[in-house]
């Protein structure tokens, strides 16, 4: 962010200093011209750090993070290598990047938020479960800013994604575009009615709260398949569930922690 800020404030002077030169014949002026160029090349490196400490920072802030999930008992290296590499910040507003790495939700507009990055991780590791995440085609209903599409995005073979907020969609679209996620497909839409064209998935990760289990979701589900959902009527009472879909088909509900998610409401944008 700050080394795109830098760079025209950088070539402003010079041509500044260029042009002062250029127009004036006068030796003295020159030799302030000299000083201003040594004065903005001896600034060079300090905005060249700067960058670089903002990287480190964050990295460092990453890193931190992952000691904490570990200690709160995430399990899966694979899922803490990943948070580890994803740049959170630049899915919040510009104005929270710097507590982008704390563990808890964040606000990232129309009312919606970014869940704690430890419910992220869990959601995550049970999603995909004992199975070897590579071959795993996987739904996510409730975008948002697009962050744990990013992060199940590195692990599982496709992810689809659905997010009822026209505006919120479209920007995550973008910004995973621009990151390079090539294996993420946003739509716009209400995700009780899942993805059908798509379907089945292996995992479903449910990132707004339902007050039932949505039976087009269970549809959806492959044998085999594992569906994580934060289920519960009110804010107070939900609890984050696993559905199980057996090779045979049988379904089982599994509440395992009590949460608090947005609610995931009903739309008619399609
Ligand atoms: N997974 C997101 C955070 C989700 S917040 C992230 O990583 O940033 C919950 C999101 O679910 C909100 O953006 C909300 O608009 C969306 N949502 C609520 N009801 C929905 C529905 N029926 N279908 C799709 N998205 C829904």
């Amino acid at each position: 962010m700050s080394r795109t800020g830098q760079l025209p404030s950088v070539v402003f002077q010079k041509s500044l200093y260029i042009r002062h030169s250029r127009e004036s014949g006068n030796p003295c002026s020159s030799r302030v011209g000299y000083y201003l160029l040594l004065l903005i090349l001896l600034a060079l490196p300090a905005c060249a750090s700067d960058d670089l400490t903002d990287t480190e920072r964050f990295a460092r802030q990453r890193r931190s993070l992952v000691a904490e999930l570990r200690a709160e008992g995430i399990r899966n290296e694979a899922v803490l290598r990943v948070v580890a590499e994803t740049p959170r910040h630049l899915f919040v507003p510009e104005g929270l990047s710097s507590v982008a790495y704390g563990n808890h939700p964040l606000p990232i507009g129309q009312g919606q938020t970014i869940s704690q990055p430890y419910i992220v991780a869990i959601m995550t590791e049970l999603a995909i479960g004992p199975r070897k995440a590579a071959r795993l085609r996987t739904l996510e209903i409730g975008t948002g800013s697009g962050y744990q599409a990013a992060v199940l995005a590195k692990l599982v073979k496709e992810v689809y994604t659905i997010e009822i907020i026209p505006e919120l969609a479209d920007s995550a679209r973008q910004r995973l575009k621009k990151m390079g996620c090539r294996n993420v497909f946003v739509r716009t839409g209400d995700g009780y009615k899942g993805w059908p064209d798509k379907a089945p998935f292996d995992a479903i990760v449910v990132t707004a709260a339902p007050p039932y289990i949505p039976q087009d979701l269970v549809r959806q589900l492959a044998r085999g398949g594992r569906m994580i959902v934060p289920l519960g009527e009110s804010p107070d009472d939900q609890n984050l569930t696993l559905v199980a879909k057996s090779d045979t088909g049988a379904v089982s509900v599994l509440p395992l922690l009590p949460v608090r998610f947005v609610p995931m409401v009903h739309g008619d944008t399609e």
